[in-house]
């Protein structure tokens, strides 16, 4: 499986701003993306068809979404259907972002909703899990990752494949705040969900790609992309540019 370069725009930049930004990380890109990469753009649900335009045609991009609702169509306001995402070029959508967690209130089970739902819908799924701080502090950092694992793929098919699930793992601290997980602690976590896919899915869960995600940069991702068990990352700040994010993508 190729590494998954993921860039998680949140709610930043509007149509005009993301078809550029997604151009020139095209452009940029262009004969330069090493063949064992593959780069997945998640801009907010205004500028996926932009996006989705600037990254038609050209090998290796591909278009995600930040989230959606568990269920077809219905009387969901504000919500939007995976059915609706994949008319629209997505691929790819994240479910249990700390951000949607934490802020939006989101669920164990919600989430484990969305995951089985997206991937019964025909996107590709990348379930996000991490540690507070002081669950980390608490020594509950196992504990956490495997509540959040069994809570996130319980309806996810034996049948599942690599190209289906991705995990990220994103310890809250390290979100947003500069602060970076050190290698024995990216170590520690990663053996900890890669334990847990074998256990799950058998000789598949050691393809399952997993995501380190957490104030990822130009300076950090070489070390980060090296360690064992990391099979790509998820970047918010550092993927907005996308001088930043090529530079990620290369390292
Ligand atoms: C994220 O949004 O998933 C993320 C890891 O953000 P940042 O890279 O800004 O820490």
């Amino acid at each position: 499986m190729k590494k998954l370069m993921a860039a998680n725009w949140k709610m930043y930049k509007c149509r005009g701003e993301a078809t550029a930004t997604a151009a020139d990380l095209v452009s940029r890109l262009s004969g330069a993306l090493p063949a064992d990469r593959e780069v997945l753009v998640i801009p907010p649900f205004t500028s996926l068809g932009s996006v989705a335009g600037a990254l038609a045609g050209h090998a290796g991009f591909v278009l995600g979404a930040q989230n959606f609702y568990p269920s077809a169509q219905g009387a969901f306001t504000g919500e939007i259907a995976p059915e609706m995402l994949r008319d629209v070029g997505c691929r790819y959508a994240l479910a249990g972002h700390s951000e949607r967690r934490h802020i939006l209130g989101e669920d164990d089970a919600m989430v484990g909703r969305k995951v089985a739902f997206g991937l019964s819908s025909g996107l590709s799924m990348i379930l996000c899990v991490g540690e507070r701080v002081e669950e980390r502090k608490a020594g509950q950092v196992e504990a956490v990752l495997k509540r959040q694992l069994a809570a996130g793929l319980t309806d996810v098919p034996a049948t599942v494949t690599p190209e289906e699930l991705a995990i990220a793992y994103e310890p809250v601290w390290a979100i947003g705040t500069g602060l970076t997980a050190g290698p024995e602690e990216i170590v520690q976590a990663h053996a900890i969900v890669r334990a847990f896919l074998r256990e799950r899915f058998g000789a598949v869960g050691a393809s399952i790609r997993i995501l380190y995600g957490g104030s990822v940069k130009p300076g950090n991702a070489g070390q980060i992309l090296g360690i064992d068990n990391v099979d790509g990352v998820l970047v918010g700040g550092a993927s907005l540019d996308a001088e930043s994010f090529t530079a990620i993508v290369t390292a």
